[in-house]
């Protein structure tokens, strides 16, 4: 294995705690599919997830923006439990910006109405306002030459990179990636894989679902391990990759690396 290098800037001491879950719990049926969850972001950090499928790494990401309920426990984002519904629950969402393998664009509106509307709708922009952003963000993804096209006329890559753009059109205050390069060709990995890069470098807070382990290894400040429901390791990248404490992350590490 070739040495390794972590470029991420290390979290500042002082920063404080963004998304906090404290003992979480969750069944789907006889699935205790979330086991005694504990885990803490600080504000800029970018924690990369990584477990076997079926290990609850989606389910914790959809907890966090409440597109779970769970049944126990606590969490909360920048000081504040999660709301349970209403407009505070559409402002949490706002707030924790979330971009799946599968893109999720608005079909029927174009890359610019897509990455406008939520700003209308949510954040109250006026439409003005919000096309100037929507365009800032288009290009610095990437695809501002496609903003009048329809989703179905691009790439997966640049759909991707447009489902990013809408989510930071919101200024979230955190992001969630669930496995967002896992459904694209392989030549358009990288592309979206550099967008992430750069937000990270930015110093947006991330949780990244991924099987990218040289992305972990560049951009992560620290790699969390689930298996069965559990966290089951956490490590900085450099130490989790060279060396693994537990033997479900060894066993893990030997098949995908
Ligand atoms: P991962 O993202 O790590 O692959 P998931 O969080 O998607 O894992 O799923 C964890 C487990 O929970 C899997 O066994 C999956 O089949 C199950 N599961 C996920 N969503 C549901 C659901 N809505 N109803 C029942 N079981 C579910
Ligand atoms: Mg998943």
């Amino acid at each position: 294995m070739t040495e390794v290098s972590v470029t991420k800037d290390a979290i500042p001491p002082g920063a404080d705690d963004l998304v906090v879950l404290k003992n979480v719990n969750k069944h789907f049926g006889a699935l205790h599919v979330l086991q005694d969850i504990d885990l803490t972001i600080k504000r800029g950090e970018v924690v990369v997830v990584i477990g076997p499928s079926g290990s609850g790494k989606s389910t914790l990401c959809r907890a966090i923006n409440r597109l779970e309920t769970v049944e126990s426990g606590d969490i909360s984002i920048d000081g504040k439990p999660l709301p349970q519904e209403g407009k505070a629950l559409a402002r949490l969402r706002a707030d924790v910006g979330m971009v799946f393998q599968s893109f999720n664009l608005f079909a029927h509106k174009t890359v610019l109405e897509n990455v406008m509307l939520g700003q209308i709708k949510v954040r109250k922009t006026s439409k003005a306002e919000a096309e100037t952003k929507a365009r800032g963000l288009l290009d610095r993804v990437g695809v501002a030459t496609q903003a009048d096209k329809y989703p179905a006329q691009l790439s997966g890559g640049q759909q991707q990179r447009v489902a990013i753009a809408r989510a930071l059109a919101m200024d979230p205050k955190v992001m969630l990636f669930d496995e967002p390069t896992s459904a694209l060709d392989p030549e358009m990995i990288n592309e979206v894989l550099e967008v992430m890069q750069q937000l990270a470098r930015d110093g947006m807070t991330m949780v990244v679902v991924t099987h990218e382990m040289g992305f972990a290894r560049s951009a992560a400040n620290r790699v969390v391990f689930m298996a069965d429901g559990r966290i089951v390791e956490e490590a900085v990248p450099e130490q989790f990759f060279s060396n693994p404490r537990s033997d479900r992350a060894k066993d893990f590490l030997s098949k995908i690396l």
